[in-house]
């Protein structure tokens, strides 16, 4: 099947109201563009230089969010046009994030990343940590970004009820969050979870934004 048949039954597979983000990495820039020609005008990179570069080769009206890892002395490439940054896993990067949206007059929209997975290898917060960072947060002036979420990965593995759990335990924290910081404000009402192999699950538990790759381009080169 083609790009534009792939994005078309995804999407009629979703219920309304849950957004998709295409991961366009490592794709070039006709695939995406196949894409966009279907109507599709939200992407995804993992990777500030191909970001850049992907931002600079397409349409302007394609919205670009940064999902992989960021590093705090890279913020300043994406400031000028990211959509939303779905990997803020540490206070650092905030503060980052923060200075360089105030020099562009910009407020950036982020997700605080939980590490939710038994892997060692993924980014984020601890429970615990999100907590504290809020709490610590809530003094300080931040008025170049907007707290909008969380994001979490399940683990990689073909075990269904294990992904659920953490699937479950992430939308547990995000409502335990808003609640707790975010009840006057309004703003914090996206749960980005799910990828190719285990979009379904995560929307049954509560995602709202869904990171899909594969299953919109095809397997990916290696
Ligand atoms: C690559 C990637 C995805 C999409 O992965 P697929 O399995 O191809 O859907 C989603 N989120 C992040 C953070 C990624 O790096």
């Amino acid at each position: 099947m083609g790009i534009a048949e792939n994005i078309m039954k995804l999407c009629k597979e979703l219920p309304p109201g849950v957004k998709v983000v295409a991961v366009s990495k490592m794709r070039a820039p006709e695939e995406v563009m196949q894409l966009y020609s279907a109507g599709h005008k939200i992407m995804g990179e993992n990777k500030v230089q191909e970001l850049v570069e992907k931002k600079e080769a397409l349409p302007d009206d394609i919205e670009w969010h940064m999902v992989g890892h960021l590093q705090t002395n890279k913020v300043k490439y994406i400031a000028p046009f990211v959509s939303l940054i779905h990997s803020v896993d540490s206070a650092r990067l905030i503060k980052t994030i923060n200075k360089e949206a105030n020099k562009n007059e910009r407020i950036i929209d982020c997700l605080l990343q939980v590490h939710i997975a038994k892997e060692e290898s993924k980014y984020g917060f601890s429970e615990e940590e999100i907590i504290s960072l809020l709490n610590s947060l809530s003094s300080e002036n931040l008025t170049g970004l907007s707290i909008r979420g969380l994001m979490g990965m399940a683990t990689f593995t073909g075990n269904d009820d294990l992904i659920r759990s953490e699937f479950r335990g992430l939308a547990r924290l995000f409502h335990q969050v808003k609640e707790s910081f975010f009840s006057k404000s309004g703003e914090f009402t996206e749960l980005s979870m799910g990828m190719s192999g285990d979009y379904r699950i995560a929307v049954e538990e509560g995602s709202t934004i869904v990171r899909i790759g594969s299953r919109i381009f095809g397997e990916r080169p290696v």
